[in-house]
């Protein structure tokens, strides 16, 4: 049965697209049009095509870069191209050629001709099908299936694996037993429950249609295969199952692709960086260098444009890759064919081969930053998307493939952290970072249930008269080692684990505690008050309210005596919750401090809409006052809007007679700071109570 071809013509010119697609559907042929690269691929992922006629000039991906794709999977025997290109672009058709073009038609095009060479193109294909098919029916017969076959004989539970089955995964026909242990411990540990429940649910009956199951399988050289499994049970006259028999395959080739790029994906790039690995090993020449890319501004186009977009830019950034990381490849430096893999999503990874020094490999970064600064169209739209990049090779000693990625990784982030669009090697000195880090996260696990935490408290003063009107808690760890260590060595990293939890938990506990103590001591003292900082982390547990209520419960400390000093931040990311979570707590009768105002984004719209009682100058306004040319400006502003809002001000970091005076005499009413009294322990406060 002679069946009517399909043809893909690709073109971005609605015009040029239908007058070709009718003229060829007036010749006997079915049609199937796109108007760019992506829907081409989709196209002929999804339908039975042909033959493509590709247009080279177009917008996004290009034809060439569409034909490589097409390329990475089909052979020219199996879907010939022929590449549509406009007169003047002749050497454009030699690199079309390159990639892997069947033929080359001109603009405008000429229909007799192209029908001729289409019909040229499908006739050689026919012929090379057919007689690959005889070939496969010739050795299909000879040797069987080239699918493995696998017969379950469920009385017995042996089952028989034919020699096929037993080829894809390296094992000669007298090699395996016929256990069902032989299949199943294999399959990898993810898959086999869901093989194992397949399996049963056919041999039940509760599913309808014949098994097909889709799982990794180790081969004898210790590569992971993936494998379709499919089958169905013969049942006796009772119904109930007696055997169950089917095929696998191997579809690995299917697996390492993404395919919304195109790119190799993570499995595929693993193994290529495994064996670059094992080739280091035996030849200490052999230089490879990882780079690990990852989009800066990902998920703001995918927020606010759609994930349509998302895709798009996506494959925009893989075409810009290619180009320019391919389009170098030639120059001896950079040895051989890098391999550019899509990692997940707006993940990137480059493998570049043989590149003589590991320097080349930032030569590279350079080339890929640079690519990335013109715009994206994305539907007309303009869109800036940079990217950061780290670099890690195998200039230091690496045992296993994930372990060089992981580094390149922390290279990347490294990259961000420095201001993102730019790139970061991982070295020596970024690799004892590391290791300093992890111990220092180790020890910082056990610093609680080591009793080495402790807490210092910072006098309040009020300007007028000098007298202490309160404490800030401020956190200190004594490390075994490396003595007393400041909370900004500690709590970044405690904010980045979640250890912050546990340490602001024992921090305002121990805060009340001592508060609640020196009012015993001092009851005749005029109301004091605690301060206790509380980080964005802390902020969004969503059961602070009630840890606050029953720590105040535990210690007696009435709501009232204690503040909580929070920064902007906590209210950037959701405002209506942080609304929310403020007001209860504004409920329980603690007060709240914003810190560090001035810092952020200090925009007044919101502040009158927050419960707060009191914030906190930031003491980089506080240092820039004194002097000749000293700003106070933005401190009078500030006294201004606090006096609208009713808000008390407390400056920070006075560190100076003059600066409190000053401070004054702009009607700020309390200070904290160095001239007053530094951060001290509990006895050392006692001695200011006392004397006062
Ligand atoms: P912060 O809340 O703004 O605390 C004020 C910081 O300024 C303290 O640093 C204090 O020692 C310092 N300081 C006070 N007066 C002066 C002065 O006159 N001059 C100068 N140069 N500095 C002064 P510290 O103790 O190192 O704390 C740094 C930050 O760590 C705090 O900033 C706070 O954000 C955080 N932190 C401290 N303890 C805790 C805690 O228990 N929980 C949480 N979540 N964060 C804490
Ligand atoms: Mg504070
Ligand atoms: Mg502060």
């Amino acid at each position: 049965m002679t069946r009517t071809n399909r043809l893909l013509v690709v073109d971005d010119e609605a015009l040029n697209r239908d007058m070709l697609s009718r003229r060829l559907e007036r010749s006997g042929y079915r049609v199937v049009a796109a108007e760019n690269g992506q829907q081409a691929l989709e196209a002929v992922r999804s339908g039975d095509i042909d033959l493509v006629l590709l247009d080279h000039m177009m917008p996004g991906m290009s034809g060439v870069e569409v034909l490589r794709l097409l390329r990475a999977t089909y052979s020219p025997d199996q879907l010939p191209v022929i590449m549509v290109t406009a007169l003047n672009e002749s050497t454009r058709t030699v690199e079309a050629f390159g990639a892997g073009a069947n033929d080359y038609g001109t603009k405008p095009v000429d229909y007799p001709v192209a029908l001729a060479r289409i019909h040229s193109q499908l006739a050689r294909k026919q012929a090379g099908t057919a007689l690959r098919e005889s070939q496969e029916r010739y050795s299909l017969a000879v040797q069987g299936l080239n699918d493995g076959l696998w017969d379950w004989d469920l009385l017995k539970n042996t089952i028989y694996y034919s020699p096929p089955w037993k080829a894809l995964l390296g094992y000669q026909d007298g090699e395996l037993g016929d256990s069902p242990e032989e299949w199943f411990s294999r399959v990898h540990a993810e898959d086999r429950p869901g093989l194992r429940e397949a399996l049963r649910a056919h041999v039940d009956g509760s599913s309808p249609r014949p098994l097909e199951f889709e799982c990794r399988m180790l081969h004898r050289n210790g590569s992971e295969r993936w494998m379709l499994v499919r089958g169905a049970a013969a049942r006796g006259p009772d119904g109930k199952a007696v055997r169950m028999a089917g095929s696998q395959s191997d579809i690995t080739h299917k697996k390492i692709f993404d395919p919304l790029t195109g790119l190799p994906n993570r499995l595929l790039f693993s193994e290529r960086l495994a064996r670059a690995l094992d080739l280091s090993r035996s030849d200490p020449e052999y230089v490879f260098a990882v780079l690990f890319l990852d989009l800066d501004r990902f998920k703001l186009v995918n927020d606010s444009l759609g994930h349509a977009a998302g895709d798009q830019l996506l494959v925009q950034v893989a075409g810009r890759l290619r180009q320019c990381i391919r389009g170098g490849a030639s120059s001896a430096v950079e040895g051989g064919m890098p391999v550019i893999a899509r990692m997940g999503g707006d993940e990137f990874a480059v493998l570049l081969e043989d590149i003589h020094e590991a320097g080349n490999a930032s030569r590279v970064a350079e080339r890929v930053l640079r690519i990335m600064r013109t715009p994206f169209d994305l539907d007309g739209k303009e869109v800036f998307c940079t990217l950061s990049l780290g670099i890690a090779s195998n200039a230091l000693q690496y045992a296993s493939a994930a372990d060089l990625l992981r580094d390149a990784d922390t290279a990347m982030y490294r990259a961000k952290a420095l201001g993102k669009a730019r790139y970061a090697v991982f070295d020596q000195a970024m690799r004892a970072e590391v290791v300093a880090r992890l111990d220092l996260e180790n020890d910082l696990r056990r610093a609680i249930e080591n009793q080495e935490l402790v807490v210092h408290y910072q006098p309040k003063v009020q300007l007028s008269t000098n007298r202490v009107c309160g404490f800030e808690a401020l956190v200190r760890w004594r490390h075994p080692v490396h003595g007393l260590v400041p909370p900004a060595k500690f709590i970044p990293l405690a904010e980045e684990t979640g250890l912050i939890i546990p340490i602001g938990l024992w921090v305002t506990r121990e805060a009340c505690l001592q508060m609640r103590r020196w009012q015993e001591i001092y009851p005749r003292h005029p109301a004091l008050e605690m301060s206790v900082n509380l980080s964005v982390r802390q902020f969004r547990q969503p059961d602070l309210v009630e840890q606050v209520s029953r720590i105040l419960e535990e210690t007696g400390l009435p709501g009232e005596c204690l503040q909580l000093e929070l920064t902007e931040s906590v209210v950037l990311d959701d405002f209506e919750a942080a609304v929310g979570v403020l007001n209860r707590l504004k409920a329980l009768g603690v007060g709240l401090k914003m810190d560090d105002f001035g810092t952020g984004y200090s925009c007044l719209g919101y502040l009158c809409r927050l419960p707060f009682n009191a914030l906190k100058i930031d003491r980089s306004f506080t240092a820039g006052l004194e002097g000749e040319n000293g700003n106070s400006e933005i401190i009078k502003t500030i006294m201004a809007m606090a006096g609208r809002l009713g808000l008390e001000v407390v400056a920070e970091g006075v560190e100076n007679r003059e600066q409190a005076a000053l401070l004054q005499e702009m009607g700020c009413q309390f200070g904290q700071g160095y001239y007053f009294a530094r951060p001290m322990e509990p006895s050392a406060i006692e001695k200011v109570l006392a004397s006062s």
